[in-house]
């Protein structure tokens, strides 16, 4: 598609009214919200090229504000999309079975409320995650996490790539965000919730990495105790020959100590070399609403009860995990702490958020 048959696209679908005057030329009648975005008058002709004895309007080139003003709108929009996936799940004929095959108690009991079908959204995150120190790697992993059940859909990234160029086609509908993901309460949370558990993938994606930078550190390490452990025997065994001579001990107490204090000041270069920062980038942002079939659960510990709603996820059938509160490890056999914290294996019998607090 040329720039002006792209201009025009986009302007219809941003809801102008465009027509091709043909040879390359458009007029556009624009809608407020982009007479403003885009610093146009109502209607504008445009066209590529400038022809002798004819008033085309305005020029389109790469340049143009008009072009990139427009290129703007459609990258927001690229970023924020929101779809709905059709169907309606079933109810479950033995929930209480379906619930002691998916989710351990390990220190506590629960029992199983009743079920109901409910319209839950999904954010998708597809994230550029960096670790950089002297050398870079890059990868890039999507982050799915149910917004209204703050629970973590095992495997649905997967299902996703696989259901969603199919059900775009039928009968999703697919529209543009009118508002970022970032927007509405409790967005800011989910989405610091998304990034820890970003974070935590990180580290072990980049374990080789990770492990990579910390051998090379180490040998360089070795490298610096063997240069300046050389440098200290010169200073002594040259300071003893002259044992006898003014002030020679204290020459050789100073020359030592500067040669200690380079030491030092080496060995931190070298740790800040190898230091690994993790950067986490979000492509775009996905939300998905569909309808699923959620469990309401009542977990229950010493004389401490609470409720939780945990979603049979619609795509894949499987239970969806609760965030480790701690770590954020997607867990399905967990532990509760006294204050009812819900902990995975590692974090639990000594549980850092009480102990944070
Ligand atoms: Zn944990
Ligand atoms: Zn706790």
């Amino acid at each position: 598609m040329d720039l002006i048959g792209w201009f025009g696209a986009v302007a219809d679908l941003e809801g102008a009214l465009v027509e091709d005057n043909g040879g390359g030329q458009l007029s556009v009648l624009f809608p407020d919200h982009l007479r403003r975005r885009l610093q146009v008058g109502e209607m504008e002709s445009f066209g590529m090229e400038e022809e002798q004895d004819s008033d085309i309007g305005r020029l389109l080139h790469d340049q143009n504000p008009v072009i990139a003003g427009m290129g703007e709108i459609l990258a927001e929009k690229g970023r924020f999309a929101t779809a709905e996936l059709p169907g309606k799940p079933q109810l479950l004929r033995m929930p209480e079975a379906f619930l002691d095959r998916h989710f351990t108690a390990q220190n506590f009991i629960y029992r199983y409320r009743d079920q109901q079908i409910a319209t839950v959204r999904y954010l998708v995150i597809p994230f550029l995650l960096g670790a950089v120190s002297d050398m870079k790697a890059e990868r890039i992993v999507t982050i799915v996490l149910n917004e209204t059940t703050r629970t973590v859909p095992l495997g649905m990234e997967n299902d996703l790539t696989a259901a969603m160029p199919q059900t775009l086609h039928s009968s999703a509908r697919s529209a543009f965000a009118d508002t970022a993901p970032t927007a509405g309460a409790g967005a800011t949370e989910t989405i610091s919730l998304m990034k820890k558990m970003v974070h935590r993938q990180a580290m072990q994606l980049f374990s080789e990495f990770l492990r990579s930078s910390e051998r090379r550190m180490l040998r360089d390490l070795e490298r610096l105790q063997d240069y300046y452990g050389a440098i200290a025997r010169e200073i002594e065994t040259g300071a003893k020959k002259r044992w006898s001579s003014d002030g020679e001990r204290e020459k050789a107490a100073g020359r030592l100590e500067a040669a200690r204090l380079e030491y030092e000041k080496k060995i931190q270069d070298v740790r800040d070399k190898y230091v690994v920062e993790i950067q986490a980038e979000p492509l775009g942002a996905l939300r998905l609403a569909v309808d699923a079939v959620v469990l309401h659960i009542r977990m229950q510990r010493r004389k401490k009860a609470m409720q939780i709603e945990l979603p049979v996820n619609p795509l894949n059938g499987r239970l969806e995990a609760i965030p480790c509160a701690a770590c954020h490890t997607p867990v399905l056999n967990g532990f509760l702490c006294d204050e009812m914290h819900f902990l995975c294996a590692a974090c639990h019998p000594n549980c850092p958020i009480c102990r944070r607090d």
